[in-house]
């Protein structure tokens, strides 16, 4: 403490430089109307020489704070304090002699006012207390003192007696300021400590929580890719039954590691945004078109509207909007048996927001849990898990994706009548790209004779691969790195490539890069396999010129539709090559 005191110190006179000096000139033209002689003036000069020498003494103090002073430079200050002292109070014991009753009274306060002033600011280092104080007290009480006994006037040593007593309250008001300080600091000191290993211990928690649920996702993703295998041999209805709880809990697991995984990664601060461009009403046409069963199933009816001020095109995360607008529309499907959910879109031009309002006509939230439904794990009734399912971390994510975007998400709502969450995202619109506009007409196709290379370091998903891919009819060649995915690719032409991310000796996207550097595969479609689509560097991946992302565990459905339509070449493309 005592260094940092110093250092704290130094601070501080250089922050009251100005004042004093200020105060000086003031005191010096005071005493000048009292006097009228020049020694104001001079002592008003001799002032203004020891503020410059404090400031001098104090410089290296106040440039490095963090450094320790040494013993002879701690004696330096002392000795500068003491000078300051001695020649700033010295005003008062001239104006005690030659300033009359009205000089005497000015000169006792200005000195105790100069008392209380150091020890308060000065009272957490006691060598510069003392160097501070005692030169003052020495013109506190050696003032009426010497002047009792200088004019013959004992009845002025009272005055020195009542600045005993006014300098033990001072003691008593600075002790007690110093324990108020001290147990300050130390309860400021015990919470920073507490608030750093709380910081650890979340930290700890975080990275922990991504490490497991990532570490489930691969055995995983090879229960649920061996059901769904199960699921196409002949089973009979009660084998079925048991093959789709298999389907379901394993689906319901993912999406929940799924979910632990990116509140972990936003918690952690390693939540990572992608910038792409996105075509808004293509986005929004296919999530509609995903919602419109499933809530016409309940009776309800899906629209989407959007204002035609919304712009086509614009720079996001294309992955993080999906999320956040399939949670809000999952929940209003889940929680509207009847009525209707309106997706309305609406652009903000003054501060480039797009405005997105999911209103629907179900059940709705109670007011005293409106807020609460965006903390981790809350969900308005303990029954909705056991009715509705889902795990009440949906909106968290949701929230905090909003915001890691720069956008807020929020939610009115009216029990019995319905819920609106309206996402407001600042986003860049962006001119539709050529390539867009002129829709690429795709010869769908089967996979039936195609040559599809698969790049993976798992044994049990190259067999899963395999397993779900020859039934289609194509050839599929296997490879455990990305080494080796670039030798296969040098010597025979592909129809299509799947490449997973993380593997040994080279990874997928250094392979990628390889093979479309030049080759018989330089324009062979890529589809990347992720094991989390969070870990997709999207903008890496685009660079590459990757065809798809598909996330494991893998879709069979998904997997054989991306092949057959990567395949499939755009039909221009296909001219082109005949030619
Ligand atoms: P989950 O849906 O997995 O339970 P969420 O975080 O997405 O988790 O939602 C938290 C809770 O908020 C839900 O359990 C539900 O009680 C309530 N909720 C969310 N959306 C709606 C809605 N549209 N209508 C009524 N209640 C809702």
């Amino acid at each position: 403490m005592t260094a940092n005191g110093y250092a704290m110190i130094a601070q501080v006179r250089f922050r009251e430089l100005k004042t004093r000096i200020g105060l000086a000139a003031f005191i010096a033209v005071t005493t000048w109307f009292l006097t009228h002689t020049v020694w104001p003036a001079v002592w008003f000069g001799a002032v203004v020489a020891t503020q410059a020498l404090d400031w001098i003494a104090f410089g290296p103090l106040r440039r490095q704070p963090e450094v320790a002073p040494s013993t002879a430079y701690k004696a330096v200050l002392c000795a500068t304090a003491s000078i300051n002292v001695i020649v700033y109070s010295a005003i008062a014991a001239y104006l005690w002699t030659a300033g009359g009753d009205a000089g005497r009274l000015f000169a006792i306060i200005q000195v105790a006012g100069g008392l209380l002033h150091v020890s308060l600011h000065m009272h957490h280092v006691r060598p510069l207390l003392f160097a501070a104080v005692v030169p003052h007290s020495l013109y506190f009480l050696g003032m009426p003192i010497v002047g009792a006994i200088v004019d013959g006037k004992p009845q002025e040593m009272l005055i020195a007696v009542g600045g005993v007593l006014y300098m033990m309250h001072l003691i008593v008001a600075v002790r007690q300021s110093s324990m108020t300080t001290k147990a300050l600091q130390a309860a400021n000191a015990e919470a920073l400590a507490e608030r750093e290993k709380a910081e650890i211990a979340s930290a700890a928690k975080s990275e922990f929580l991504a490490v497991i649920s990532h570490e489930i996702r691969t055995p995983m993703n090879a229960v649920i890719s061996a059901a769904n295998l199960l699921r196409r041999t002949r089973l009979d209805r009660e084998q079925r039954e048991h093959v789709s709880m298999l389907l379901d809990g394993g689906d319901v697991l993912v999406s929940l590691l799924n979910d632990v995984l990116d509140l972990s990664k936003i918690e952690a601060g390693k939540m990572q945004l992608e910038s792409s461009v996105m075509d808004l009403r293509e986005k929004l046409g296919s999530l509609g078109r995903l919602w419109e069963p499933k809530a016409a199933a309940n009776g309800v009816r899906l629209k989407i509207e959007i204002d035609p001020g919304v712009p086509d095109c614009v720079r996001t995360d294309p992955l993080r909007l999906q999320q956040m607008l399939f949670n809000l529309l999952s929940n209003a499907v889940k929680f509207t048996d009847d009525g209707s959910i309106t997706v309305s879109v609406d652009w903000r031009a003054e501060d480039r927001r797009l405005i997105m309002a999911v209103s629907d006509t179900g059940v709705g939230i109670p007011a005293d849990r409106l807020a609460r439904i965006f903390d981790s794990f809350e969900q308005v009734d303990a029954g909705t898990t056991r009715k509705y399912g889902g795990t009440g971390l949906g909106l968290a994510i949701s929230r905090r994706l909003a915001e890691i975007m720069g956008g807020r998400l929020t939610a009115e709502s009216v029990v019995g009548e319905g819920s609106t969450f309206v996402l407001s995202l600042p986003m860049e619109p962006v001119a539709k790209p050529a390539a867009e506009t002129r829709r690429r007409s795709v010869q769908q196709a089967g996979l039936e004779g195609k040559v599809i290379l698969a790049a993976d370091d798992h044994a049990v998903n190259r067999r899963i691969l395999s397993l779900l891919l020859e039934p289609h009819g194509c050839e599929i060649i296997l490879v455990e790195n990305g080494a080796e995915a670039v030798e296969a690719a040098k010597s025979q032409r592909f129809d299509a490539i799947l490449m997973d991310m993380q593997m040994p000796v080279m990874d997928g996207l250094e392979a990628s890069a390889q093979i479309r550097a030049g080759g018989l595969n330089r324009k062979t479609p890529l589809i990347a396999l992720t094991a989390n689509a969070m870990d997709v560097h999207r903008a890496a991946w685009d660079a590459t010129g990757v065809h798809a992302f598909l996330t494991k565990p893998i879709d069979p459905v998904l997997l054989a539709a991306t092949l057959a339509e990567a395949c499939a070449q755009p039909v221009e493309d296909e001219a082109a090559r005949v030619a």
